[in-house]
């Protein structure tokens, strides 16, 4: 398998991200946001790096845009916490077309959130027809369907400590 993003490049750089987290959020308390499940090894590894006071809450999200209603996101919120009048960060694996992030900050706003930053570890270049510009991105990457640290082929692969690009002949099982 190609490796895209090995497992030293992903450490150093969710160093960086986590100290610009540290810098922005050192003046109040916030709940870090992972959207399930691709974001969990990221939230992992970035949590482990904050030095300031913060919850944790999870938000699952999927799309199924290749059923007959293309780009329909279906969002369940019932493992969040309360997050009304709270500031948010909300982690995601990658952004693509942009509608996962786009539609999830419009849902926490609804719920109330004081505000509203946002994360992605991966951000693939020329793919986004939903104008969303994240606050914080890890990696640009072109546009090859990746998985590992915590993005899945079928929910296979997450647990590959490094980001590698999935072979054209993968068979799907
Ligand atoms: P968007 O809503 O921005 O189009 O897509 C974001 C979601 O699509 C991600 O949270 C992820 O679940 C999935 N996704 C998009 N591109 C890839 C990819 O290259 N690999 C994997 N494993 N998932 C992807
Ligand atoms: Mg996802």
């Amino acid at each position: 398998m190609e490796v895209l993003i090995s497992e030293d490049r992903i450490r150093e750089r969710v160093e960086a991200l986590a100290d610009r987290v540290n810098a922005d959020f050192a003046d109040r308390p916030f709940v870090v946001v992972g959207i399930l499940t691709g974001s969990l090894v990221f939230l992992a590894d970035l949590i482990r790096r904050i030095q300031h006071p913060h919850q944790i809450g999870l938000i699952h999200a999927s799309s199924y845009r290749n059923s007959t209603t293309p780009g329909t996101l279906v969002v369940n919120d019932g493992l969040l916490p309360d997050i009304k009048g709270k500031h948010l960060l909300l982690l995601d694996d990658i952004l693509d077309s942009g509608q996962t992030l786009a539609r999830l900050v419009e849902h926490l706003q609804h719920k109330g959130a004081a505000s509203i930053r946002t994360c992605v570890l991966l951000r693939k270049i020329g793919r986004q027809t939903i104008a969303v510009e994240p606050d914080y991105t890890g990696f640009e990457i072109p546009d090859k369907f990746v998985i590992g640290y915590g993005l899945d082929f079928a929910d296979d692969y997450r647990h590959l400590p490094f980001i590698g690009v999935l072979p054209d002949n993968t068979p799907h099982p």
